[in-house]
């Protein structure tokens, strides 16, 4: 069987490597018993843990004293990928191979976004109140962009150099990668770096917010750090190693990032193996459970008293655990690798394809034609040229 995924999603970007976050994280988990939604509450002084009503879902929460402010939710992913909670972004099952749609989109980064508007718990005498609170976004949930230049209406970011561990080095300056972008109507885009007319000011130092389009927004929906392009960067990196045959390299990368953000932890059947199924379809779930175990229902209210039932679903089972969305998708890198199965960069258009033979280098007709009928056309007037300038060489009329 497939193995089960918990998901550990901040709700606010930190970096999985962030030495404050790990203690968070660690206290959470080692106090965790099985939430949904796991408050970290630097103004908390005792673990509290109730009961309440979102999505249509009873979820469980709790909330734990912390150094950060932060919000973790738990997804669960049984061996199909469907999801609890569910995440409607993703439709009824994550998509397989999340991380090739994740490669080939680009991040947007948006300007003085200070505040994140979140409903959040407060306990008095043991009663649990929610009140809209207006978050303040961290200085280090934020990329701050020295080197825009209006004139060009472009942005270079830095990459770090990954070293032989895959541990970025920040601020090494033997081997940047470069990020071009332009900027927009009060948006800077990493985007193709053209220069633009109507020019403004120097800015010399913007904050920006990286935004990540759908359905990836929903993954980070405060966005993230810079730290998060690095991973993309870095992972496509690797896909052109890979490509070049430099598997050892590949190995040593995934291998160190998706051990240090994903483990092997435990969950209930219940939370890993059965919401996930009843969140997508009441049917699916109970036929599923029939076939597994025996027990027989034909709605939800005939296992309300069964014993059977109660025993198999507070059954312990193996998940492998992740430390948020880039955990999984390390995860993923990992397993394509490991079944020799990794896409491949497309040599005409960049992105990320599948490579279902050594030697392709480019997309087929079926999975983008606009990249397909290009470099056919390119092909094509390469050959008119050709042809053109043999006639001119040997005087042959072009009809004869
Ligand atoms: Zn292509």
């Amino acid at each position: 069987m497939p193995s089960k995924m918990q998901v550990w999603a901040p709700y606010f970007w930190t970096s999985p490597t962030d030495a404050l976050f790990s203690r968070d994280l660690h206290r959470a988990q080692s106090h965790w018993r099985g939430e949904d939604r796991i408050w970290l509450l630097p103004s908390a002084t005792t673990i509290h843990r109730w009961q309440t009503w979102k999505w249509g879902y009873p979820l469980s929460e709790c909330q734990i004293p912390s150094e950060a402010f932060n919000l973790l939710l738990v997804v669960n992913l049984d061996e199909a990928r469907r999801t609890y909670p569910l995440i409607d972004a993703l439709g009824d099952c994550v998509p397989l191979g999340l991380y090739r749609k994740w490669l080939d989109v680009r991040p947007r980064l948006v300007p003085d976004k200070r505040e994140v508007e979140l409903e959040v718990p407060s306990i008095s005498c043991g009663e649990v109140t929610y009140a809209i609170r207006n978050i303040g976004v961290e200085l280090e949930q934020v990329a701050r962009i020295h080197n825009f230049d209006p004139r060009t209406s472009s942005v270079k970011i830095h990459l770090p150099s990954f070293g032989k561990d895959g541990r970025p080095v920040v601020s090494c300056e033997d081997d940047p990668g470069v990020l071009l972008g332009r900027y927009d109507d009060g948006d800077v885009y990493l985007g193709d770096g053209k220069a633009r007319e109507n020019l403004e000011e120097p800015t010399p130092t913007i904050d920006c917010w990286i935004e990540w389009p759908p359905p990836f927004d929903v993954l980070f929906p405060t966005g993230s750090g810079i730290d998060l392009v690095y991973h993309q960067a870095l992972m496509r990196r690797l896909l052109g190693e890979w490509q070049e045959g430099d598997r050892g390299q590949v190995a040593r990368v995934a291998e160190t990032w998706a051990a240090r953000l994903a483990n092997q932890a435990t969950g209930t059947m219940n939370k890993a193996w059965f919401l996930p199924k009843l969140a997508t379809s009441e049917q699916e779930a109970l036929w599923a459970l029939e076939s597994f175990s025996g027990i027989c229902a034909q709605s939800l209210r005939d296992l309300q008293d069964h014993a059977g039932f109660a025993a198999l679903m507070s059954r312990s089972t193996s998940v492998l655990r992740t430390v948020g969305w880039l955990g999984y998708f390390w995860s993923e890198f990992l397993e394509d690798f490991s079944a020799s199965a990794l896409p491949a960069i497309c040599v005409h258009c960049g992105r990320v394809m599948a490579r279902i033979r050594a030697n392709k280098r480019a997309c087929g007709r079926d999975e983008n034609l606009a990249c397909f009928r290009s470099r056919h056309a390119q092909a094509e007037r390469r050959s008119y040229v050709r042809d053109r300038k043999r006639r001119l060489a040997t005087g042959v009329p072009k009809d004869r």
